[in-house]
């Protein structure tokens, strides 16, 4: 691939040389979003590591799915009833797009979780209502099945979203539909698409678009394919993201091609200072990649985000990976996924 190619495509390659990764990387963000990222994180340097609320708030708006992805750890929270599933409230997505827009410090906002998060019918409105309060970069995540003609103007008009990420694994019908199971290949590919004309048709550059492919033994072979395939529709500001597929703490089988952290030393995980998550009917945790929510350490219908992030509970985990307790926590013990 060209340096061309690298420079829309979420993972940098490792045969660069660290500056050259950085410059990718820098290439790789809208600079508003950077400029602001970078003042939040020297107020948190400043105050030696630590903000009082999250910079990352991910809020689960569903967490039903209309798909059955193998790498996915969907599937088993259906069948063994892990989670009852349902739908966030407006009343409890507003209270805590409140608190965020007020606290100063949220970078992101993901409205996403362990479901499609277009399945929820007020997904547009809330994206609209997290843009009215002020939070500067709202994202969320698809598969892309139900975004249809009046969907994807709706997006382009009116949600304010600023990125959507389109998970399309596979450049060919047989590989897409043998990972995302119950998904139509050339269905997906249509309704992505139809987003980047809707986008052109109306002449606006937001939302972003990422178009991404997991990593992972199936895909592996079609990284050159799919980067040829979709390079062409991307615009300033879009990506592609080839990432390795998660392991959710090893809730799913490995099917990774490579194991990013092979070789290094383990470190306490910066998620557990920087992001929080809230489940469709409350609960908070400290990763996004605790998709079961065992290690959930409050109930934010009880309690402000803020009292939650600084509590007991929370700090308790942080100490154990302080202390590299990591095996004590039920997830962060198999995560190959860590952030340092
Ligand atoms: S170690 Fe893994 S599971 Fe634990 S907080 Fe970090 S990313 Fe999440």
């Amino acid at each position: 691939m060209s340096l061309a190619d690298w420079l829309i495509i979420d993972r940098v390659p490792e045969e660069l040389a660290p500056a050259g990764r950085t410059l990718a990387k820098v290439f790789q963000q809208d600079p508003a979003h950077l400029a602001r990222r970078s003042m939040i994180r020297l107020r948190k340097w400043w105050r030696g590591g630590w903000l009082d609320f999250p910079q990352v708030v991910h809020l689960e708006t569903t967490n039903t799915c209309n798909l059955r992805c193998v790498m996915c750890p969907y599937p088993a929270m259906v069948e063994r009833r892990i989670r009852p599933q349902g739908f966030m409230s407006e009343d409890l997505f507003r209270g805590l797009v409140r608190e965020c827009a007020a606290a100063g410090t949220v970078e992101k906002m993901a409205l996403m979780g362990l479901g499609e998060p277009f399945l929820h019918p007020r997904l547009i409105e809330m994206s609209r209502v997290a843009k009215r309060a002020g939070i500067r970069h709202v994202f969320t995540s698809t598969n892309g099945t139900t975004v249809n003609e009046e969907t994807a103007a709706r997006i382009v008009l009116e949600s304010g979203f600023d990125e959507i990420c389109f998970s399309v694994d596979g450049a060919n019908s047989a590989t897409y539909e043998g990972v995302r199971s119950r998904g139509a290949y050339e269905a997906v590919v249509r309704n992505v698409e139809r987003m980047f004309r809707m986008r052109a048709r109306w002449g606006r550059s937001r939302p972003h678009f990422v178009v991404q492919l997991l990593l992972m033994r199936e895909t592996a072979g079609e990284v050159e394919r799919f980067v040829s395939r979709w390079r062409p529709w991307l615009r300033l500001g879009d990506r592609m993201s080839i990432r390795d597929v998660d392991r959710f703490g090893g809730l799913v089988e490995d099917r990774r091609v490579r194991d990013p952290h092979a070789g290094r030393v383990r470190a306490p995980c910066k998620q557990l200072w920087r992001d929080a998550a809230v489940s469709w009917d409350g609960k908070v945790t400290v990763c996004c990649k605790d998709v079961y929510w065992r290690l959930s350490v409050a109930d934010a219908t009880k309690q402000s985000l803020r009292e939650i992030w600084r509590s007991a509970a929370w700090n308790r985990l942080r100490d154990l990976h302080r202390e590299g307790r990591y095996e004590a926590l039920p997830i962060c013990r198999n995560c190959s996924e860590w952030h340092t």
